[in-house]
C-alpha cells in the first residue's frame, strides 16, 4: 500500500488536471493518476516531424472557465487570438463577423448570391425561396422557444423553410460545431435551448507553444508541494466499503499493482468507465440505466496536414473554418495563420477534422480515413504536390479519446455526483447544462471542488 491522500484523481485531462490544480490550492494531498505518457488527454499535443499536433481540442475561449482555472492558481495561460470564422461552401470561403454569427449565416447566403462560382446559385435559392428577414425570424422564434418545436430534428425544422443542400450543409456543420451530432439526429429543441444558454463564443485563442505545455504549466502547480502526478499508470479499480470510496488501484509501469488509499475520488475517465471501476458496487439500476441511454460518445478523424503552401484560409486569417457541403471534413484550423511556433520554418500546418456520417453508431475507421483524403483532393486540386498528411487517427465510438463522451446539449450528460459518495465524475459526459468542450470540463472541476470542501476536510 502506497501512502494516504486526501484525493485521488483519475485522469488528467482538462477536468481532472483542473480538480486537481483546485484542490490542491485549498490544502487538499493529492495524487493524479495518468494512464498515458503525458498529461491533458485531449487537450494535449504531440509531435510528428517538428509539427506539434493537437491530440482533440483547438481553442480555448479567454471568457470561459479554463482560463479562470489558471487564474485561480495564480497562472496565466499562454493563448494567441483566433476569433475569425470562415464557412467554406464547396470550396469557396465565407468571412463571417464577429457578432451574431449564427444570424450572419443568413447574410452569408445573400453574400454567396452575389458571388460567383456553385455557391451563389445555392445560396441566392435559399434567400430567394424563403427571403431573408423570414429567414431571421423563423430562427429567432426557434432560439425564443426551444419547445415549441416539438419532436423535429434541426434538418426536419429547416425542411420546413427550404430544401436547399447548402443551407443544411451550414447547420449541419453548425450542429456538429456545436453539439457534435448531426443535424439529422439531434431534436432542434435541444440545439436551440443550448443556442440561448450559450449566447455565443467569439472570444477564442490558440496555445502558440502547443496544447501540452499550457497543461504541464498546470501540472507543475499539482507536483509543487506534498501532492504528485503518476504518468503511465492506469487505474483499474476503485475500491468501496459502506458506500464510499476507499482507495484505488493502479498499474503502475512493468505491471506493478498498487493500491492508494484515499479520503475521496474525483475521476476524469468517464462516467461509463468509472463505474466499471468501481465494479458498479452500489450503483442503482436507474443510474446504469440513464448512463446507457443519455451518453452518445462519438466518432471522429482528426487529421494534420503540413503544406509548403497556404490552404484553407489563405489570407492568413487567424481563426477556423466551417466546412459544408464536402463528404466527411467539417472544420479547418489553420494552425500556423496564427501561431507559426507550431511547425518547421515555412511550413503551414493544418487542422482537420472530419464527422462519419452518423455519430450514433461506431465507424468504419478505413472507410471515414478514405472519405477524408477523397474531400482533401477535392478541396485543394494540388494538395500531392504542395502538402502531405502528418498524423491521421481515426477514433471510434469507444476510444479513449474520442470526440467526446456524449452530445453536448444538457439531456445527454450524466451528474458530476455518482452514486458513490465521495466519487464524482468530471469532464466530458458530466457537464452543466449549458457548458461544451474544456471549458464545460473546468467548471466542472470548480463544482466537484466545491463538492469535495462539503464533504471532506484536507488533511
Ligand atoms: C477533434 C476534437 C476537437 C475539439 N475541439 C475543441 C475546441 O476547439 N475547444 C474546446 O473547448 N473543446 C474541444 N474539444 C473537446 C475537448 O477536447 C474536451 O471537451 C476535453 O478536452 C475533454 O477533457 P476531459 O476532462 O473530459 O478529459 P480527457 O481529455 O478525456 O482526459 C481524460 C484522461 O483520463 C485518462 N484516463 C482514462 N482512463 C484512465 C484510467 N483508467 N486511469 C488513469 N487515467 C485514465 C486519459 O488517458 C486522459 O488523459 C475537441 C475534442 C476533439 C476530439
Amino acid at each position: 500500500m502506497a501512502e494516504k491522500y486526501d484525493l485521488v484523481v483519475i485522469g488528467s485531462g482538462m477536468g481532472g488536471l483542473s480538480s486537481a490544480a483546485l484542490a490542491v490550492k485549498k490544502g487538499y494531498k493529492t495524487l493524479v493518476l495518468e494512464s498515458l505518457g503525458q498529461v491533458g488527454g485531449r487537450y494535449s499535443t504531440f509531435e510528428v516531424e517538428g509539427c506539434k499536433c493537437l491530440t482533440g481540442a483547438c481553442v480555448i475561449h479567454y471568457s470561459g472557465w479554463v482560463p479562470k482555472v489558471f487564474k485561480e492558481v495564480g497562472l496565466k495561460m499562454e493563448l494567441r487570438d483566433a476569433q475569425e470564422v470562415f464557412y467554406n461552401v464547396e470550396g469557396e470561403e465565407f468571412p463571417v463577423p464577429l457578432e451574431n454569427r449564427v444570424t450572419a449565416l443568413f447574410d452569408i447566403c445573400n453574400r454567396a448570391a452575389g458571388a460567383s462560382g456553385k455557391a451563389k446559385n445555392i445560396g441566392a435559392g435559399l434567400v430567394k425561396e424563403v427571403g431573408s428577414k423570414k429567414l431571421s425570424g423563423m430562427f429567432g422564434k426557434a432560439v425564443m422557444d426551444p419547445k415549441g418545436l416539438g419532436g423535429l430534428t434541426i434538418k426536419e425544422w429547416l425542411m420546413q423553410y427550404t430544401d436547399d443542400p447548402v443551407a443544411h450543409g451550414l447547420f449541419d456543420s453548425l450542429s456538429v460545431g456545436w453539439v457534435v451530432a448531426h443535424s439529422y439526429e439531434i431534436p432542434a429543441s435541444e440545439y436551440f435551448q443550448f443556442m440561448a444558454t450559450m449566447k455565443g463564443m467569439n472570444d477564442i485563442g490558440l496555445s502558440p507553444q502547443g496544447n501540452k505545455y499550457n497543461m504541464e504549466m498546470l501540472a507543475g502547480y499539482v507536483k509543487n508541494g506534498k501532492s504528485d502526478i503518476w504518468l503511465g499508470s492506469p487505474v483499474t479499480k476503485i475500491n468501496i466499503k459502506n458506500k464510499q470510496a476507499t482507495s484505488v488501484v493502479c498499474k503502475k509501469e512493468g505491471g506493478e499493482e498498487v493500491e492508494i488509499e484515499c479520503n475521496a475520488v474525483i475521476s476524469n475517465c468517464g462516467p461509463t468507465l468509472t463505474a466499471q471501476l468501481a465494479d458498479q458496487v452500489d450503483y442503482s439500476e436507474e443510474y446504469l440505466r440513464d448512463m446507457r441511454v443519455k451518453l452518445r460518445p462519438i466518432p471522429t478523424v482528426m487529421m494534420h496536414v503540413a503544406s509548403n503552401e497556404k490552404l484553407a484560409m489563405a489570407g492568413g486569417e487567424h481563426g477556423m473554418e466551417l466546412v459544408s457541403g464536402m463528404r466527411r471534413i467539417m472544420c479547418a484550423v489553420p494552425l500556423t495563420n496564427s501561431c507559426p511556433e507550431l511547425a518547421p520554418k515555412d511550413t503551414f500546418l493544418y487542422h482537420f477534422v472530419g464527422m462519419p456520417k452518423s455519430t450514433l453508431v461506431p465507424m468504419d475507421p478505413e472507410e471515414e480515413i478514405r472519405q477524408c483524403m477523397a474531400d482533401l483532393h477535392d478541396l485543394y486540386p494540388n494538395f500531392d504536390n504542395v502538402a502531405k498528411v502528418v498524423s491521421i487517427e481515426a477514433r471510434n465510438c469507444d476510444d479513449n479519446l474520442n470526440y467526446g463522451r456524449s452530445w453536448q446539449a444538457a439531456p445527454y450528460q450524466m451528474p458530476r455526483e455518482t452514486p458513490i459518495k465521495n466519487l464524482w465524475c468530471v469532464g466530458d459526459g458530466n457537464q452543466s447544462r449549458g457548458y461544451v468542450g474544456t471549458s464545460g470540463c473546468a467548471e466542472g472541476a470548480f463544482k466537484a471542488v466545491d463538492a469535495l470542501k462539503k464533504t471532506v476536510k484536507p488533511s
